[in-house]
């Protein structure tokens, strides 16, 4: 008998979605490194994508990028967050390039390679203003470069950037230029081409797209954009050949009743500590399902298979949803099942209490 909550991913759907986007980028001679942690690095999925034509396997997390590595040997691995000086002995061993930002890193990956006999490649971050990783000073930059192209051990593979992350800047031609600029400056110090000019995730595919990707950038690290058409509903892009279905989720009904949508007696936090919004929409035909917070993150941001479903919030435990105007007659012990966005399939994938069934 099936097991619920249920996560059900279909490999060939996202083998397709994987051929279209390295396609598309193929076209303008971008290669895609496919990140791989939005899935928590679910070895089918990684299959799927190695299936689809991603060369380049990328995560935030070395666990995962081992685990990778315990089932392909061969395969090229980067990681994408920048490395922990107490994991770069992992480091060495599972990635074969990482993304750095700090010449103390630097170093200490330099003397470990030399003392493993190992080589490692690097990519260079630099921060056009999200904040978040990456050298903001152009000379911390070169002088970063300069070092790294002059130790035997480190391979100086190219630069690259991370937009839409902490301060939800859009990649457009202006700072991706600046990236492009800053890769030239560094090419004449170094007096040869970079092997790679990483402009950012899945927020840059829009650039490409709408052929306004600069020319020099020749890499880009998507995840989201694979797994999920979320990022259509914020640029201006529509994929239609990509499917939005690869995941659903399925969740049982545990109680159904009318109540009404404004709680009763003196509002101060929810279980988070949050107040969220409450309108009145008065009695409604309520169901609880027995999969919560703790499972998929925030519920609000599932959309029901049924459309005459609504989603009015949940709990650690609990997802609450409206039924009024549903025509179907749902009863206690019904599957309800919902596409997902990206914050969903994060914690679903992760979830320890989700059943997971590969199609
Ligand atoms: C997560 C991550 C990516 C991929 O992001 P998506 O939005 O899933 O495409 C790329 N680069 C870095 C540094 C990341 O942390």
């Amino acid at each position: 008998m099936a097991q619920y909550p249920e996560l059900v991913v279909n490999l060939e759907k996202l083998k397709h979605n994987v051929e279209t986007i390295v396609k598309l980028c193929e076209e303008k001679n971008i290669k895609v490194a496919g990140v791989i942690k939005g899935f928590n690095g679910c070895l089918p999925m990684v299959n799927a994508y190695r299936a689809g034509g991603v060369k380049t396997i990328g995560s935030s997390r070395m666990e995962q990028l081992k685990e990778v590595r315990k089932m392909w040997p061969n395969a090229e691995t980067l990681m994408l967050r920048i490395p922990m000086l107490s994991e770069l002995d992992s480091l060495v061993k599972d990635a074969n390039i990482s993304l750095q930002s700090e010449l103390t890193t630097l170093k200490e990956l330099n003397k470990l390679c030399l003392e493993n006999n190992l080589c490692h490649r690097v990519i260079l971050m630099v921060d056009l203003g999200d904040l978040r990783e990456g050298f903001f000073k152009k000379e911390e930059l070169f002088k970063a470069a300069m070092e790294v192209e002059n130790s035997k051990e480190l391979i100086l593979e190219g630069i690259g950037t991370n937009l839409g992350c902490y301060g939800s800047i859009e990649p457009d031609e202006e700072n991706l230029g600046k990236l492009c600029e800053l890769a030239k400056q560094i090419e004449q110090g170094i007096g040869r081409e970079l092997a790679v000019v990483s402009g950012g995730a899945t927020t840059s595919l829009q650039l490409v797209l709408n052929n306004k990707i600069p020319n020099k950038i020749n890499h880009l690290r998507i995840g989201d954009g694979i797994l999920l058409r979320d990022m259509e509903n914020y640029f201006d892009y529509t994929l239609n050949e990509m499917n939005e279905d690869v995941f659903k989720l399925s969740a049982e009904i545990i109680e159904i009743k009318e109540k009404p949508t404004y709680p009763i007696g003196t509002i101060s936090v929810d279980a988070f500590g949050n107040t969220p919004e409450y309108t009145d929409q008065g009695i409604r035909k309520r169901a609880l399902l027995a999969v919560g917070r703790q499972d998929i993150g925030d519920m609000n941001k599932l959309h029901p298979y049924d459309e005459n479903i609504k989603v009015f919030g949940g709990s650690s435990d609990h997802t609450i949803i409206d039924l009024t105007d549903c025509s179907n007659n749902y009863q206690i012990g019904d599957i309800v099942s919902f596409e997902l966005e990206y914050e969903n399939v994060l914690y679903a994938t992760g979830s320890t209490y989700i059943a997971k069934e590969y199609q």
